[in-house]
């Protein structure tokens, strides 16, 4: 039925880089900011946990990289007649265990190694919620703020003119990531269908409901964080109607998990969100317990906060890093990388029992490692907000049968998945007296290394 193949190969486009990430013809490291680069910290992971695992050399050399990797030039024809040629990337880390799966980033400062690390990241993430798909990810190297509709528009058919024989429900499913949304998606799939002749709505996640998108989408992740959450604290022996909790932001995962939260039962005193006018983050704190909807209601789009409106209904605005100082028993960075790092982890407070990260890299490792000295339970990004991909999952079953299930049964699907994706890893990491998020690694790993054997790739 998805026999693509046929209708796009072109041997002279997109071809397949498998040159190792460091060679210096794709920019290698050179990419990388200053410093810092992504895709080294995850190779760097990665063989912490193959030594624990023992692979060998070969096994060791095929998953530190990714399979394919594909390098190509947009031109876009602007809306004041020049033309402008974009740089995009595909990267699809591992595909053992399914189609690859992952976002596509529009920004200006992308690299392909931060592709390629996020490329890895994904295949851990879908092994470790044990859902049938691989790892990918892919970027666009521009700024949407200064593109308009319709150069957008072009960027997304073209980006997919380029990928098309090598992407599609049985290869590779993009889904929208930073500064991506559901239209660039629909106009994406729209030139996949244009160009294979056929309705895939299953090619591409992150689609409008209206267009096969899926129901539960938008609360998953962070449902999906109180699910690990409520789960954790019965392992720990602790009443979740008990307990208190301080998050950090107010968009999309920390509202949806502050929503569950409190239907548990339990009690929020701080939330924190980024002000575009001052330039900088505040923390919002009720000692009896935020009201979801009143803080709602005085926030924008982005999932600022209103300072002045806050004060107005009994909230104290205080400094953006106040979220973590507080006598609570649960944190849930879930607003960015690198909240809580060795001079921050200093003012966490010995009641808190449990993390658990909603954002993606919120913690970095010396802190980390002051937390397990301390005994606090984290729970990891790449499981913690896992929910998103496993409901994108979802989203791709239900297209690719062309039938569509109700919100709960997504969320009650979800629920299942995310709660035996973290007994799997609790079980471990007891069992071996090890870090939760080492489990989760070793879990991941260890499935994608057995699908490899499985299929004699290695
Ligand atoms: P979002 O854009 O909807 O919300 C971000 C929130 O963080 C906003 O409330 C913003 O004001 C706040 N913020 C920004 N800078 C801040 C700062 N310095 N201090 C305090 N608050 C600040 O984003 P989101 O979709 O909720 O994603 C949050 C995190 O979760 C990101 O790390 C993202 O990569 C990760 N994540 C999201 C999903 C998803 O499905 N949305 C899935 C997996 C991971």
């Amino acid at each position: 039925m998805y026999n693509l193949k046929a209708h796009f190969y072109n041997p002279y486009i997109n071809i397949p880089c498998n040159i190792g990430p460091t060679h210096p013809k794709y920019g290698g490291n050179t990419m990388a900011k200053e410093g810092y680069n992504p895709f080294k910290m995850a190779q760097e992971q990665f063989d912490r946990i193959a030594d624990e695992l023992e692979l060998d050399e070969g096994t060791r050399e095929f998953l530190r990289n990714p399979r394919r990797e594909y390098h190509f030039t947009i031109p876009v024809k602007m809306d004041d007649g020049h033309t402008k040629v974009f740089k995009g990337f595909r990267v699809q880390h591992n595909d053992a265990r399914g189609p690859s799966k992952g976002g596509i980033r529009f920004h200006p400062q992308e690299t392909i190694d931060t592709v390629r690390a996020l490329s890895m990241w994904m295949t851990w993430k879908c092994a470790v919620a044990d859902i049938p798909l691989g790892g990918g990810k892919g970027g666009i190297i521009c700024d949407p703020h200064d593109l308009s509709n319709n150069e957008q528009e072009q960027l997304c058919r073209g980006w997919i003119r380029q990928v098309a024989p090598n992407i599609g429900p049985v290869q590779d499913v993009p889904a929208p990531d930073v500064m991506t949304n559901a239209q660039h998606m629909i106009w994406m799939m729209d030139e996949y269908e244009a160009v294979s002749g056929g309705r895939y709505p299953g090619t591409i996640t992150g689609k409008p409901v209206e267009l096969g998108g899926s129901l539960g989408r938008t609360e998953a992740t962070g449902y999906g964080v109180v699910y690990m959450l409520r789960e954790a604290l019965k392992e720990m022996d602790v009443e979740i109607e008990k307990t208190t909790a301080s998050i950090q932001g107010f968009g999309n995962v920390a509202r949806y998990a502050a929503e569950l939260y409190i239907e548990y039962g339990g009690t929020i005193v701080s939330v924190s969100s980024w002000d575009q006018s001052d330039k900088k983050a505040y923390s919002f704190y009720k000692k009896d317990g935020i009201n979801l909807k009143e803080l709602l209601d005085i926030t924008d789009r982005f999932g600022s906060i209103d300072k002045k409106k806050a004060k107005k209904i009994g909230y104290e605005v205080l400094p953006g890093d106040d979220w973590l100082t507080h006598d609570v028993d649960i944190l849930i960075p879930a607003a960015l990388e690198n909240a809580i790092t060795k001079d921050t982890v200093k003012d966490i407070k010995n009641s808190v029992k449990l993390i658990v990260c909603g954002a993606n890299g919120p913690i970095n490792p010396e802190a980390d490692d002051i937390l397990d000295d301390r005994g606090v339970v984290v729970i990891p990004d790449f499981l913690a907000n896992a929910g998103g991909v496993v409901c994108s999952y979802f989203e791709q079953v239900q297209s690719n049968q062309n039938y569509y299930w109700t919100k709960e049964e997504v969320l009650g699907k979800l629920d299942n998945k995310m709660t035996d994706a973290f007994y799997k890893v609790w079980e471990l990491s007891q069992r071996k007296k090890i870090r939760v998020q080492d489990a989760a690694y070793m879990i991941a790993i260890s499935r994608v290394v057995e699908a490899c054997k499985l299929r004699g790739w290695i």
